[in-house]
């Protein structure tokens, strides 16, 4: 058998709705679908504005111009995350300052983020990595005490929840995407939400988003022609791949239900080696929802993460490992960074590895695994 690592969902409903913007709709950005994307997310989520990006990583830029982000300002975030979270800040001059993340949700340790805080900190970005949330009682706090902006990179943590309130909506702002890879996807896009600032920013943030113009105010009649006002870019994806993903949030729920079946299914069939204390199992805190994004092992070492991944890659079962941490990545040595100076992100990384994880994942597709699994786990033992 052959078990990819991951593999799209398809709802059936993609090239119906495709058709009806090439036919009725038209196919530019920020028409019909993005709308209703638009709407659909902030009725959902209780976000009070969204605007749909073309990835997670133009949304994260287009936070960093909306906070002003200056040469010379600082941004706390997890060395533990995607390059897209750095980029963001170093294309307007900042720089990242990477923090320890907590050893059992591998979320940024706030505790750590105060260590980091000197007087050119402008904002925090937390990542929910897993989809499982940071814990953002105590990131609010900081952020409110130090006068700092709150950027959650909510990536990966679409419909999940902290308490009661869903990711991506807590925070100034929140980033999301729908890459190919995350649980709700057209391709390439994403999202940018902002939350609790001030009107005017949420004007501003329309303004950057259409190019540094008022179109959108054109295009709701409040006004007769529109003008160039602000900096911007084009970060409006085509209407081709709203409808796409308008057809894939139609099943929110059921792609967490499947994926929450398989996340299960795989805890509670490897529950016994973490108790035997031959692995880490994730940890979904008491006051996290998640979205069942990622199901991963961690290993007591990197030979052992890579004994289990070649053995399972021999039979046909792909796995993933996750980020090389940015603080010791070619760019981090670049900007001062070395080897040692986060341990413990340093030692999860190496020891991290993703099983696959997908909706329509069968039972016998994920039993193959687990056998094989069990088998290979029995060789450490
Ligand atoms: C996937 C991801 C991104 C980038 O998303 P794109 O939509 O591909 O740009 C950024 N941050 C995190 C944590 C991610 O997982």
């Amino acid at each position: 058998m052959q078990i990819p690592f991951n593999r799209i969902y398809v709802s059936g409903r993609e090239i119906e709705y495709i058709k009806d913007c090439m036919v009725r709709h038209g196919i530019a950005g920020n028409g019909y679908y993005t709308q209703k994307v638009q709407d659909f997310v902030a009725d959902k989520f209780k976000a009070k504005k969204v605007l749909l990006t073309t990835s997670a990583t133009t949304a994260l830029e287009m936070a960093a111009l909306l906070i002003e982000l200056k040469p010379g300002d600082e941004v706390i975030m997890p060395s533990f995350t995607f390059v897209s979270t750095a980029n963001a800040v170093m294309l307007r001059g900042g720089k990242p300052v990477f923090a320890e993340i907590d050893e059992k949700t591998l979320n940024i340790d706030p505790e750590d983020v105060k260590e980091k805080i000197s007087a050119n900190t402008r904002a925090i970005i937390p990542v929910h990595y897993a989809g499982v949330a940071c814990n953002m009682d105590e990131l609010t706090a900081i952020s409110r005490e130090y006068n700092l902006f709150l950027i959650e990179d909510a990536a990966q943590a679409i419909n999940a929840l902290y308490k009661d309130k869903y990711l991506g909506t807590i925070g100034h702002i929140g980033c999301y995407s729908f890459h190919g890879t995350k649980n709700y996807s057209c391709g390439e896009g994403g999202a940018i939400l902002i939350n609790d600032i001030e009107e005017d920013l949420i004007k501003k943030a329309e303004y950057i988003w259409e190019k540094g113009t008022n179109r959108s105010s054109f295009l709701r009649g409040e006004i007769g022609k529109y003008t160039w006002l602000e900096i911007g870019s084009s970060y409006t994806p085509a209407e081709i791949l709203a409808a796409y993903l308008y057809a894939q949030l139609e099943d929110l729920e059921l792609i967490r239900e499947c994926r929450c079946k398989i996340y299960y299914n795989y805890y509670n069939n490897l529950l016994k080696y973490e108790e035997e204390g031959l692995l880490q199992l994730p940890v979904i805190p008491s006051y996290a929802v998640s979205n069942y994004h990622i199901f991963y092992i961690i290993f007591p070492s990197q030979k052992h993460k890579g004994y289990v991944q070649e053995k399972l890659k021999s039979r046909g079962i792909e796995t993933a490992s996750h980020y090389v941490p940015l603080h010791i990545s070619p760019m981090g040595q670049k900007l001062g960074y070395r080897k040692g100076q986060l341990p413990r992100t340093e030692r999860l990384a190496a020891n991290l590895l993703r099983l696959p994880l997908y909706p329509d994942m069968s039972a016998s597709e994920q039993e193959y695994v687990l056998e094989n699994l069990h088998e290979v786990l029995k060789e450490l033992e």
